[in-house]
């Protein structure tokens, strides 16, 4: 999926808002690309974790093109993913947890 593509370094201060989750573009450095060694961007963009409860703000470092960003702090990420409502055999609801270390 592609979620943004910046034909030139965006200004810091810039958003992209996943639904309603702000990213704010906080550094950007000049990087050179491993696949062609061309001169590049490496963006940080900061963003609180959605989590009820939680609120841990967190970076998360793109290219110029954005294609994927991560959703949740680190200790929510699998969890979150994981912990889906799954129908029982008698249709009632079962939620699965899963439990980090
Ligand atoms: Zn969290």
């Amino acid at each position: 999926m592609m979620i943004a593509l910046f034909a030139t370094e965006p200004p810091l201060g810039t958003r992209i808002l996943l639904d309603d989750q702000p990213y704010e573009l906080v550094e950007a450095e000049p990087y050179t690309r491993k696949s062609d060694g061309k001169p590049s961007r490496l963006l940080t963009w900061e963003t609180c974790c959605p989590t009820e409860g939680c609120g841990t703000s967190f970076r998360v470092t793109t290219g110029l093109s954005v294609t994927t960003l991560n959703r949740r702090c680190e200790g929510h990420r699998f969890t979150a993913l994981r912990t889906k409502p799954v129908k029982g055999r008698r249709g009632r609801k079962v939620r699965v947890r899963v439990e980090l270390p």
